[in-house]
């Protein structure tokens, strides 16, 4: 059983599957006490994410990388603006709603590791679990094909110290996996490997790309953004440009530019 592959039963982006994530005219604005405005994080803002996509997001800092990723991940909600989460609208919902829809479609991952140090490596993976009732045996299935999927099936019993830097962080990939999330979501996942290593986090990445999970993740570094299908720029709350990866010889066929700056699920 393939925790990743059942998440994604058709992860071939057709007309008729919704995207994996839409927004539409969303802004995001943060005010002062007094009620006027203080920064726009992100102008009306029109993205189509289809399933299956691996994304960059790029952008200098305080381009609104965070905002947008907050709110791609349910952790926030936007000033105004549609967005469809796996084509369900959840703009509007209620914080436990919204807690509850993070929960069931969107894994995280950051660029500190974030593990328990006094919990095993199976104990970690199974933390997501525990909020949706999952019995404790399957969280323990569940947890092992998880990190199976990353490597990790022979580290179940470690603590988090007793691995390097990059098998923390593929455990920590396989938490965000083992929910079966929609969204893989990933802040800086390579920033705190040495090259080596985040090379190896990349071919993760790409082996779950190609089970036909979507994969959102926010990056500095050019080398790691010309890997991914498609690349995103943000600059003061705009997308600045928004390419297909060409300049590793990808192709334009989930879904290109023209029709993402128009919103519209065409591939
Ligand atoms: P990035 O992640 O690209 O560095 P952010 O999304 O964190 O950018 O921030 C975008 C803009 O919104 C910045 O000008 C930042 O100062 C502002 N901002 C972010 N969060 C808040 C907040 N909670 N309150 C006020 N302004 C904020
Ligand atoms: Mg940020």
């Amino acid at each position: 059983m393939d925790a990743v592959t059942s998440t994604v039963p058709d992860s071939a982006p057709h007309s008729h599957t919704p995207a994996a994530a839409r927004l539409i005219g969303i802004t995001k604005t943060y005010f002062k006490p007094d009620g006027s405005v203080l920064v726009e994080a992100l102008r009306p803002l029109d993205l189509t994410i289809p399933r299956g996509q691996y994304i960059a997001i790029m952008g200098a800092s305080g381009s609104g990388k965070s905002t947008l990723m907050n709110l791609l991940g349910c952790l926030d909600r936007p000033t105004a603006g549609r967005y469809e989460l796996d084509g369900k609208a959840v703009e509007s919902l209620n914080d436990d709603e919204l807690s509850r829809v993070r929960g069931q479609k969107i894994g995280f991952i950051f660029q500190a590791f974030n593990l328990i140090s006094e919990l095993n490596i199976a104990e970690n993976v199974e933390i997501p679990l525990l909020y949706q009732g999952v019995s404790a045996s399957e969280r323990r299935v569940r947890a092992i094909e998880s990190l199976a999927l990353v490597g990790l099936e022979n580290r179940v019993h470690h603590r988090p110290y007793e691995l390097s830097g990059g098998q923390q962080q593929r455990a920590a990939i396989a938490r965000a996996l083992v929910g079966r999330p929609a969204i893989l979501m990933a802040d800086e996942p390579t920033g705190n490997l040495d090259s080596a290593t985040g090379q190896a986090i990349l071919e993760v990445f790409e082996a779950l790309h190609a089970k036909g999970l979507t994969l959102i993740m926010v990056t500095h570094d050019d080398r790691v953004a010309d890997r991914c299908q498609r690349v995103v720029r943000l600059k003061d709350g705009e997308v600045e440009y928004d390419r297909i990866g060409a300049r590793r010889g990808f192709t334009a066929k989930h879904g290109g530019a023209h029709g993402a700056a128009h919103g519209g699920a065409h591939a």
